[in-house]
């Protein structure tokens, strides 16, 4: 590979480790902290970028977010040439797997609620639920969306799936596109976001569609805070409409000390961390990607920007 230069630019994140396993990975590149006035670089990693990185670099030819979701990223003005690739898996499907999985188990073993007897002194009983009483919906059957619903279907839990295009995956029911989006949430009890945040998916959980949830409804978001209307999650479930939810993406984060989401305790709260980018996974495949370029081969992970995921 002949040499080139890497420009790494990313909020909230440790630089060092990351540029000492990316010039191991990648000894002929040179691999810099991006400064303003630095010379051109040829491939970024970024991850919440300023505008001013861009406007500064308008010659990348590849820009790597060091996460899935890329709603943060599209929102500025890219070099136009650049292929943009998202991080695919690398380690988080299976963390969002066991984090929805653990979510729809204690819901359907009613364990929060043994738990509070239990901390009470009351050895209590609870009827066993029908697992086909208890059917999961997943909005989004992408790389993590497809791993989630597999895991859920692992436990025998009836589980339906949404996406833009049909999708056919092993024990999961499969809708896809506007037209269906109604039946799915009418045959959804438990509902799991996992779709991207674009103009066609913001504020998609809102009064009107969680309300066609099955009766004891419950919703799990762990795709972004603007696909959630918080105010009509709060008012369904004061009205009993939704039992509860768990949320782990908020549109302010942190969220703010006088969010009502803090006192509400059928609404459990974790500070976005359902999924973590696993720095080791994450160079690793990174340098693969790069190294597929540098021979001219496709790579799995492009972001079609015009459809904004
Ligand atoms: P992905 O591979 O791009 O999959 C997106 C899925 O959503 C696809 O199945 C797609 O349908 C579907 N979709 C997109 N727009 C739709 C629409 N308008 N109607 C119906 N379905 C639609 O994404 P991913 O890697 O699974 O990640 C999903 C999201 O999870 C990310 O965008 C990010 O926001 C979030 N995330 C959160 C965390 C966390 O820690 N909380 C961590 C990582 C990611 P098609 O398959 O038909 O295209």
């Amino acid at each position: 590979m002949t040499p080139f230069r890497i420009s790494f630019c990313c909020t909230n994140t440790d630089p060092e480790p990351w540029l000492a396993g990316l010039r191991t990975a990648l000894p002929q590149a040179d691999v810099a902290v991006w400064q303003p006035g630095a010379a051109q670089a040829d491939v970024a990693v970024v991850w919440m970028p300023p505008q001013a990185f861009f406007d500064e670099q308008p010659q990348l030819k590849a820009i790597f977010n060091i996460g899935a979701g890329v709603d943060a990223l599209l929102k500025l003005r890219l070099p136009p040439q650049a292929v943009v690739v998202r991080l695919e898996d690398a380690g988080m499907a299976v963390q969002m797997a066991e984090y929805v999985c653990q979510a729809v188990i204690r819901q359907f073993r009613d364990l929060n609620a043994y738990a509070d007897d239990v901390h009470a002194g009351h050895w209590t009983y609870y009827p066993p639920r029908q697992r086909r009483d208890f059917p999961v919906g997943v909005m989004g059957l992408g790389v993590l969306g497809a791993r989630v619903a597999q895991a859920l279907a692992h436990f025998e839990f009836p589980v339906l799936g949404w996406s833009q295009t049909p999708k056919q995956l092993d024990g999961v029911r499969g809708f896809h596109g506007p037209a269906q989006f109604h039946d799915f949430l009418a045959s959804s009890r438990v509902l799991v976001n996992l779709l991207p945040l674009t103009p066609e998916t913001a504020n998609i959980l809102n009064r009107d569609t969680l309300s066609r949830l099955q009766p004891g409804g419950y919703v799990i978001n762990v795709a972004r805070g603007a696909h959630l209307v918080d105010e009509d999650l709060l008012a369904l479930i004061h009205s009993g409409q939704l039992v509860g939810a768990l949320l782990d993406v908020f549109r302010t984060e942190p969220l703010p000390a006088e969010h009502p989401f803090w006192r509400e305790p059928r609404i459990t709260l974790t500070p976005h961390t359902s999924a973590r980018t696993l720095r080791e996974d994450s160079i690793a495949q990174i340098v693969g990607k790069i190294a597929a370029m540098a021979r001219g081969e496709s790579v799995a992970g492009r972001v079609d920007v015009g459809r904004g995921y």
